[in-house]
């Protein structure tokens, strides 16, 4: 059963509330404050959050905000005000719904049935992976692993390797790294190329012992299949 994170600090409206979503059969957290809702709604199994707008400490508004930067979760937001304002607030900070204070049970129940119901509709995004051999690119996060372990690369180390695995088995020049991984107009010092496929090198072939990027003397460098 879906587990429901209460965010209110009237005890006696989250207490309310929690007994009749508990007699639905739903698993109910409560949190009195923006501060512990955020970080319940964050940290644990959550599969709905119940805001209310006027929390101390953070606002709802704030709390949905800054749930929304992590998370996808379905948020219905309470608030005593009938404002028309934070309702719009609140929609535009990633709210699922919206519910005015004192509400009918009844009509709170289904519109967490339907957020609940339009949620699980929802296709998560596929994480976008790039993988040659044991080296794993993960195209969302802009990280990548050898195996299970995760490789600590700078942003540009990241986007060098991302660029010579994107063109696997074709010899990349000095001139086109540069310009497609430092988005420099070539001026003649590929210094810096070098300088970073050596960083690469110690991280990944160096580390690992493998000849994964091999320097093709006259042009540049590549990566090649394993054979
Ligand atoms: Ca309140």
């Amino acid at each position: 059963m879906a587990k429901i994170l209460i965010v209110e600090d009237e005890s006696k409206i989250a207490r309310f509330v929690e007994l009749e979503l508990k007699y639905e059969g739903y698993d109910v957290e409560i949190a009195a404050d923006g501060r512990t809702g955020l970080e319940k709604a964050l940290h644990s199994d959550i599969d709905l959050v119940l805001l209310d707008i006027m929390l101390p400490g953070i606002s709802g508004i704030e709390v949905c905000r800054r749930i929304r930067l992590e998370s996808a979760v379905p948020i219905i937001m309470l608030t005593a005000k009938d404002d028309v304002t934070d309702k719009v607030v609140g929609l535009d900070m990633g709210a699922d719904d919206y519910m005015t204070k004192p509400f009918a049970i009844e009509e709170l129940l289904a519109r967490i049935r339907v957020a609940l119901n339009r949620h699980s509709k929802i296709v998560q995004p596929k994480v976008d992976v790039l993988q040659m051999g044991e080296l794993k690119l993960n195209l969302t996060s802009h990280s990548a692993f050898y195996g299970d372990e995760e490789l600590t690369l700078t942003k540009k180390e990241y986007e060098l390797l991302e660029y010579l695995i994107r063109n696997k088995n074709i010899a990349i020049t000095r001139e086109q790294l540069l310009n497609n991984v430092w988005d420099y107009e070539y001026l003649g010092d590929t210094n810096v190329v070098d300088v970073y496929i050596r960083y690469l090198r110690q991280k990944i072939d160096d580390k690992y012992g493998i000849r994964l990027i091999n320097t093709v003397r006259g042009v540049g460098y590549i990566i090649k299949d394993e054979k």
